[in-house]
């Protein structure tokens, strides 16, 4: 079956690149670059899968995040953030609000095994 992913990234070539990549593979994508109309998309396609980008116009990753655990409907879909951050206080809230981070620059075999795992595996267990 067919999964959805929504990608959210606002560099347009990385972008670009990880739509080609996530359709070869045979996902159905939806994307953005900004995190006001990822809530939109997220809210009318219900992914089965957010790959986002954590520096975003107007709203970061983290508060995209909160959004999406904060939705019933969204609570449960695997978050894979995808970041350059180096500061580590930050990867406490992003290990505490997303499933798995990917550091830049990261191969594309290395991220296809981290999204299979979340789209194949069993689905996120909420606490709330
Ligand atoms: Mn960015």
């Amino acid at each position: 079956m067919t999964k959805t992913i929504l990608i959210v990234e606002d560099n347009e070539a990385s972008l670009s690149l990880l739509r080609d990549f996530l359709e070869e593979e045979g996902h159905r994508v939806v994307a953005t670059g900004e995190g006001v109309e990822a809530i939109a998309l997220a809210l009318e396609n219900v992914p089965d899968l957010v790959l986002m980008d954590i520096q975003l116009p107007n709203i970061s990753g983290l508060v995209l995040a909160d959004f999406i655990r904060g939705n019933s409907n969204l609570k449960g879909i695997p978050i894979i953030a995808v970041t350059a951050y180096e500061v580590r206080e930050e990867e406490q809230l992003l290990t505490a609000k997303c499933d798995a981070i990917v550091r830049k620059p990261f191969s594309f075999d290395a991220l296809n095994a981290v999204i299979d795992k979340f789209l194949n595996g069993p689905k996120r267990v909420s606490l709330s």
